[in-house]
């Protein structure tokens, strides 16, 4: 590898692993490194964890640690984001650490942090699925409803670090609206993440409605797509409830940042087409005129590297 190309390491710390990467100045990923995060070890242990594996990322590759002109790291949890602090992770068991500080000791670059939700937005707008547009709203459905928002090329994060939080807007009436993990009633992911699917599904089963998903022992949701798409009346029902709020986010949405790209990924989105379709009908059949015209719908590609290059890109679009 050339040594006079500038290079940006991006860390995706989740629970269980820490996967960094290691990016070109256009988003390219060119190599990745994953290890166990070890949370038992505390944060300081975790810390000590991660610059190994980008030292170690570094060495294997052949780059001069001088390349390196900066790292970025996504974490779960809630930050604050300009003080490079994790304020709470539950995923980590973590509370006040100052990050920033601790990788810039032990790196000795600057480090930059966002939730991981931001971080994979960022990493489909860099080189994924909406890579050169500069007003894009991604979403990640996966255990719950992730978000990341960017407008003219710059991730809103908000005064507390909030923005983007899109899992959380409230879009189910009252009358129909369940607990969220944020303690909120009627949030969208109560309904659209894999979580609310798999709530549905086996309330339907409780009730018991005539369906296919009763014969499955602990359903997923990835059963409940398959046996909408196999034709179960009460399956097609539950994606397309998860769909149709989906689809009024999106139109919520378009009428405050009007992006012109929605991205859709994480592990419900695997479904393909058959979902999109389902979310553009209502996100079309709920939108203004203006706040629709020239707007896409579009799967993300990055899958799961859009955490590292989104890292590493908030050098980029800081
Ligand atoms: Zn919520």
């Amino acid at each position: 590898m050339g040594k006079e190309k500038k290079l940006y390491i991006g860390i995706d710390l989740g629970g269980t692993s820490v996967k960094v990467g290691l990016c070109d100045e256009q988003g390219s990923l060119l190599a990745v490194y994953e290890g166990p995060t070890e949370a038992e070890k505390r944060a300081e242990g975790v810390m000590q964890n991660i610059e190994l594996y980008v030292r170690e990322l570094v060495t294997r590759e052949g780059c001069a640690w001088e390349q390196i002109a900066g790292v970025g790291a996504g974490i779960p949890g809630f930050l604050d984001i300009s003080a490079g602090l994790v304020k709470a992770s539950p995923n980590l068991g973590w509370k006040d650490v100052p990050v920033k500080e601790i990788l810039e000791a032990r790196l000795g670059k600057e480090v930059r942090i966002d939730n991981d939700a931001n971080a994979a937005a960022l990493g489909e707008v860099w080189s994924g699925a909406a890579a050169g547009i500069a007003n894009v709203v991604c979403y990640t459905l996966g255990t719950g409803v992730g978000g990341g928002i960017v407008v003219k090329n710059t991730l809103c994060q908000g005064f507390n670090g909030m923005g983007g939080e899109i899992g959380h807007l409230n879009v189910v009436p009252a009358a129909e609206a369940i607990i969220c993990g944020c303690g909120q009633k009627g949030c969208l992911e109560t309904v659209s993440s894999a979580t609310g699917i798999i709530y549905m599904a086996k309330e339907a089963v409780i009730r018991g409605e005539q369906t296919s998903l009763a014969h499955i022992r602990e359903i997923s949701a990835k059963d409940v797509l398959d046996e909408a798409k196999a034709g179960d009346r009460v399956a097609l029902r539950i994606v397309d409830r998860a769909a149709d709020y989906l689809g009024k986010s999106m139109a919520l949405l378009s009428v405050v940042v009007n992006p012109q790209r929605f991205v859709v990924g994480g592990g419900v989105a695997k479904a393909g087409s058959f979902l999109l379709e389902r979310i553009e009908g209502y996100f079309r059949e709920y939108s203004l005129e203006n706040a629709k015209a020239n707007v896409d719908i579009v799967p993300a590609i990055l899958g799961n590297n859009a955490g590292v290059v989104g890292a590493a890109g908030l050098h980029i679009f800081g």
